[in-house]
């Protein structure tokens, strides 16, 4: 009944979407294993589900963090099977946290190591988006460094908490409270839907035309389980699943947005320039508002409700 539900929520709001181009990015590539899979069974599922669906070759945005034989194997894997790898800093730091001086050797530990990996391509995008906006010295310094040492921008235009649904579906493992696996994994590809539709639906308003999209998903398990259906889920309502290489060709990669404060949020950067008034963010990257629809769906309980930390089992009867 909840499948049918949750197709049907699908379908109304896909209906009359616009056709567009989209490419899969996955970030913090190789992720270590989580509530489903050990990190090496994530890696050959994900090689094998883009495999199997035809999908062309997608960019995984990768920190090698040191020179772990796994990490570097896994990445091998992902690169030797056709797909991008590229640079995402060595460690993950956030640019508000560090200083520029840091965050620079950060991507250049991480160049060294990923140089051997085939497919490997200078594309850069900064952990957490942050490009130390408010941080203007900062900020100069570091786009200096990257357009001198000839990385382009890995920018996104179709941002998604998917991180965030991830995080939820670990902590209610952990806690040992009932999953349903299916439940979750439909409601995920409803919301990644829903977040195409808003961002072409801005690129529409503010480009007046559909670009290729970049979206930003992340390397874990719940990309790796739904992976299947999301791709046919995108592509029954009417979008195209395109190389990673030729989203980046499309005229919204013109290296002028590059030095703008926003410039990985790429929509949000052009959308700011020509003074949109509208939303430039869905109510989808709000992650009170994700909790409340998790409610509703009765996929979490009440938040703090009393009796769930005695029992998962009343708990479950009060959602
Ligand atoms: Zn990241």
């Amino acid at each position: 009944m909840r499948t049918i539900l949750t197709l049907c929520l699908i379908q109304a709001l896909t209906a009359g979407a616009y056709a567009a181009e989209i490419a899969l990015s996955f970030d913090d590539a190789p992720q270590p294993g989580g509530w489903s899979l050990t990190g090496t069974e994530r890696t050959e599922r994900f090689i094998k589900v883009l495999r199997e669906k035809g999908v062309p070759p997608v960019v995984f945005y990768a920190n090698p963090r040191g020179e772990q034989e796994e990490n570097l194997s896994r990445l091998l894997k992902y690169g030797e099977a056709g797909h991008v790898i590229a640079n995402h800093t060595n460690d993950h730091p956030d640019l508000g946290a560090v200083s520029g001086k840091e965050f620079v050797q950060s991507i250049a530990t991480a160049d060294a190591a990923l140089t051997p990996i085939p497919n490997y391509k200078k594309w850069f995008r900064y952990p957490y988006l942050n490009e130390g906006q408010d941080a203007e010295q900062k900020r100069y310094f570091v786009k200096n460094y990257l357009k001198q040492n000839g990385y382009r921008s890995g920018y996104i235009t179709i941002e998604t908490f998917d991180w965030y649904i991830d995080d939820h579906i670990n902590t209610e493992t952990k806690q040992g409270n009932p999953v349903d696996k299916s439940h979750w994994i439909q409601f995920y590809i409803a919301m990644i839907v829903e977040l195409v539709e808003f961002y072409d639906n801005l690129a529409l308003e503010v480009l007046g035309r559909s670009p290729v999209h970049v979206i930003l998903l992340h390397e874990n398990d719940v990309n790796a389980l739904s992976l299947p259906e999301l791709i046919d889920q995108i592509r029954l309502s009417g979008h195209t699943l395109v190389s990673a290489d030729r989203a980046y060709e499309d005229p919204i990669a013109d290296t002028k947005w590059d030095q703008h404060r926003f410039s990985q949020r790429r929509l949000m950067a052009i959308a700011v320039e020509s003074q949109y008034e509208g939303q430039v963010s869905s109510r989808w990257i709000d992650t009170d508002y994700i909790d409340q629809r998790l409610r509703e769906a009765g996929l979490l309980c009440q938040e703090n409700y009393f009796f769930c930390s005695f029992s998962s089992w009343l708990c479950e009867k009060i959602c």
